[in-house]
């Protein structure tokens, strides 16, 4: 059992946090420093009991939580936004160490994290009096749910946790974060940093193997789940949470396409393509997956955009200058591999990268498949790694019909100096997020989800913070009962 307090140490101890207090398990794992294949600290295997225990002391801080002012409840997760700044720089390292990406982007993704827990406490759901006369007044209310779980990827293991920590909290609901197998360091300090600051079972943190996802959707004590993943794994989690009628919220995969019309700046437009291509290793939801550009500048747009590809450094994240530092995990890197293995078996024409070098760390190169087919593989899957197709178009139509044409609709962009027409195209785009000259940007007052299989529901601003409510109408007569 470890102690909380003035002992906080961001690398060492990894510990549960169940009802207030660090815990382990009799057996742990550990995960690996995918640049180097070390074996990272040990970490607790949760077990049933732990599930249950958590949920029940979940269950308890929800009396006195719900309660809470907004003010109170708005403080505490200020002071905690503070205290993850305080130690940003030690985040900053371990997420390197754990999740693999360059050291500059680690401890930017842990500014964001801080960043929308700060953001996210300015937005407070109103009572809305929807119709009044002198008979009757008809109020709009959000109530919390209770309990709920919060489930996180290996891509953005801090941000994403905290952009459930907030809301669930905000709107009076205890929280169980449940962190990847593959990235559990950072969430399990996240949850050890978080019993400062919210009474015992308000925030919780469990690490375990692949039983435990399952095991906490199907639980009879949670109210709602909040799933960021692959579709097919946000498919296995509604399922399961159907059985008790669980509310859900799903953030699933994305096949981002960008369109890139004539009227732009070549290189600048060509370099930024490849940033958010290539950005995490391709390991983001929403990376550009698609990249449409105008038939008649693609010669020198692909140009561009290999020589601009051809700069960016791959290597151990903890290294100056890296800017793809390698894939998560065995399993993902396997499976990014395996698009490079159709290259040849389809005959793709690669325009920069396309080869691996063997050698310790899950490294890819970056990799450019100029115009496959719009059939084909890699122009319909996502690789979730750092391999692009590069495709033409030249009716606007047309394009935007390719561009729709998936099941997923996460993000979508659309690149051009004639801001008529890329707005017109924009807003023909079939996707959650879609942006004119810029992809990837969020904003915490925004709501963000995905449509069609990319997701349900969708989390933050206002909206999200409601899909951490129930919706209560509550219809007051003003007279009293004996008068009516
Ligand atoms: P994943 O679906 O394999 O795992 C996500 C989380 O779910 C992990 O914590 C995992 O342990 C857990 N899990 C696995 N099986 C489960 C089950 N049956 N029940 C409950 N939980 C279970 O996803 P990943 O490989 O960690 O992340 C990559 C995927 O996530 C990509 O498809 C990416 O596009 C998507 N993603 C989406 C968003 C978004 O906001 N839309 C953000 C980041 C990543």
């Amino acid at each position: 059992m470890g102690s909380i307090g003035a002992s906080f140490d961001v690398f060492n101890g990894f510990y549960n946090t169940i009802n207030g207090k660090l815990t382990s398990t009799e057996k742990t794992r550990h995960g690996i420093n995918p640049a180097n294949g070390k074996p990272n600290p040990e970490v607790p295997i949760s077990t049933p009991k732990d599930v249950d225990d958590a949920v029940a002391a979940a269950k308890e801080a929800f009396k006195s939580w719900s309660k809470a002012s907004y003010d109170e409840r708005r403080k505490a997760l200020l002071a905690f936004a503070d205290a993850l700044e305080k130690y940003e720089n030690d985040f900053g390292k371990l997420l390197t160490q754990e999740q693999g990406k360059p050291l500059q982007f680690a401890l930017g993704e842990v500014k964001t994290g801080v960043h929308w827990l700060r953001a996210l406490t300015k937005l407070e759901l109103q009572e809305e009096i929807v119709e009044e006369d002198d008979q009757k007044q008809v109020i709009v209310r959000y109530t919390p749910l209770g309990v709920t779980v919060g489930i996180v990827p290996w891509n953005y293991p801090v941000h994403l946790a905290c952009g459930k920590i907030a809301p669930s909290l905000l709107t009076g609901n205890p929280i169980i974060i449940k962190p990847s197998p593959f990235t559990p360091y950072c969430d399990l300090k996240l949850g050890e940093l978080a019993q400062q600051f919210f009474p015992p079972g308000v925030v919780q943190v469990l690490s375990g193997d692949d039983n435990l996802g399952p095991w906490l959707t199907a639980h009879p004590g949670p109210d709602k789940i909040s799933f960021t993943g692959s579709t097919a794994t946000g498919k296995k989690v509604m399922e399961s949470a159907s059985k008790t009628l669980k509310r859900v919220t799903l953030e699933l995969g994305g096949k981002d396409p960008a369109i890139i019309t004539k009227n732009v700046d070549i290189n600048s437009v060509a370099e930024k393509i490849a940033t958010l291509a290539f950005l995490n290793s391709g390991q983001i939801c929403l990376a550009i997956k698609r990249i449409y550009v105008h038939e008649s500048i693609h010669d020198e747009f692909r140009d561009a955009m290999v020589s601009f590809t051809k700069s960016l450094k791959v290597g151990d994240g903890a290294e100056a200058g890296v800017f793809l530092g390698p894939v998560q995990n065995s399993m993902q890197y396997e499976k990014v591999k395996t698009f490079f293995s159709d290259i040849e078996k389809e005959n793709w024409a690669v325009a920069v990268g396309g080869k691996n070098e063997e050698k310790p760390g899950y490294f890819i190169t970056p990799t450019i498949i100029d115009k496959p087919a719009d059939n084909s593989r890699i122009a319909t899957e996502e690789p979730f790694g750092p391999i692009v197709p590069l495709l033409t178009w030249t009716d606007e139509d047309d394009v935007i019909a390719r561009a729709n044409n998936t099941k997923m609709g996460l993000g979508a962009s659309v690149w051009s100096d004639d801001l008529d027409e890329a707005t017109r195209i924009a807003r023909q785009l079939d996707a959650g997020s879609v942006w004119v000259n810029t992809h990837l940007e969020l904003d915490p007052k925004a709501p963000f989800g995905g449509h069609k299989e990319s997701g349900i529901g969708f989390e933050w601003g206002i909206g999200g913070l409601k899909a951490f409510c129930n919706v209560q109408s509550l219809y007051l007569k003003k007279k009293p009962a004996s008068k009516i």
